[in-house]
């Protein structure tokens, strides 16, 4: 771990005032739950192209594939806990400068680990609810998933309106939520310091958050194991484990706010 850029961020986290913290599969790879770009993506034995929003609400035979699908990731993330990184998270949030939390993760790690719910713009939704895709009711993944169990039932439908049920994530082909998406980009235009962990920023829209927040003035942290394609936009690129880096610029960040200066 490079100390001076270590201690550089610290130092931009003591001076920024409106601080954006946007997390991809990569901070919560330290807690079990494997990204797209291991050698073992989860889950395995599941094709994509049957798992598009446009297959499932096409037929019973997609729908069954797609629960099938979700029900065999579902439980590496319900029983995951949070790590150093969302620790962290969490800390920042208590300078009462982070504005936004703006997460790619489905998994709810950051709520788990004590970040403030009306702070995380989830984009890519959560695995912790599900919704009727016709009437919109939601109900807790738990809910659903004992009533499924009870009355052995593969593919739930709605008990209100008979819609089809689905995981409150967004599946492949399906667009994310105007207002999430809209906000996360207000949050990144106004920030002055956008901290990126553990993502490839190759998946769009979200990789776009960066740029825009580039565009107005805010400055970069980018906290990854790998290279990324806007490497060329950042200020600090802190190429290592999230948990531990995170944990090391907090440190930091806590001597430089006791007075410990350089
Ligand atoms: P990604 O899989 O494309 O990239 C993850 C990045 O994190 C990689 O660049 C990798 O080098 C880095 N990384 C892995 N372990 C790390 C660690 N310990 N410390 C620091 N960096 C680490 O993930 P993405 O950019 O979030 O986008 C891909 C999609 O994956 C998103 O749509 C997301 O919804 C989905 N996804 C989510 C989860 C989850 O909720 N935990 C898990 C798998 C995939």
């Amino acid at each position: 771990m490079d100390d001076r850029l270590i201690r550089q961020a610290a130092r931009m986290l003591q001076e920024a005032r409106r601080i954006v913290v946007f997390t991809g599969a990569g901070i919560s790879t330290e807690s079990g739950i494997p990204d797209f770009r291991s050698p073992r993506p989860f889950p395995p034995r599941y094709n994509s192209d049957d798992l598009t929003y446009q297959k499932f609400i096409s037929h019973e035979r997609y729908r069954k594939i797609y629960w099938d699908y979700d029900r065999a990731r579902y439980p590496a993330m319900r029983d995951a806990l949070p790590n150093d990184a969302h620790r962290a998270v969490v800390e920042i949030e208590r300078t009462g400068r982070m504005t936004a939390l703006i997460t790619q993760n489905i998994d709810g790690l950051h709520q788990k680990a004590g970040s403030n719910p009306a702070l995380v713009y989830e984009l890519h939704g959560t695995v912790h609810e599900v919704g009727c895709l016709h009437c919109h009711t939601r109900w807790s993944r738990e809910a659903i998933t004992d009533r499924m169990e009870r009355e052995g039932i593969e593919v739930p439908y709605c008990e209100h309106c008979g819609g089809p049920l689905k995981v409150a994530t967004i599946a492949f082909g399906q667009s994310l939520p105007t207002d999430v998406l809209e906000e996360s980009f207000r949050h990144a235009q106004a920030c002055d310091l956008f901290i990126t962990i553990g993502s490839s920023l190759v998946v769009q829209p979200a990789n776009l958050l960066p740029p825009q927040a580039k565009r107005s003035g805010a400055r970069l942290i980018l906290v990854n194991l790998s290279g990324t394609p806007y490497d060329n936009i950042m200020d600090v690129i802190l190429l290592g484990p999230a948990g531990p880096t995170m944990k090391a610029i907090m440190e930091d960040f806590g001597r430089i706010s006791a007075g410990g200066g350089d």
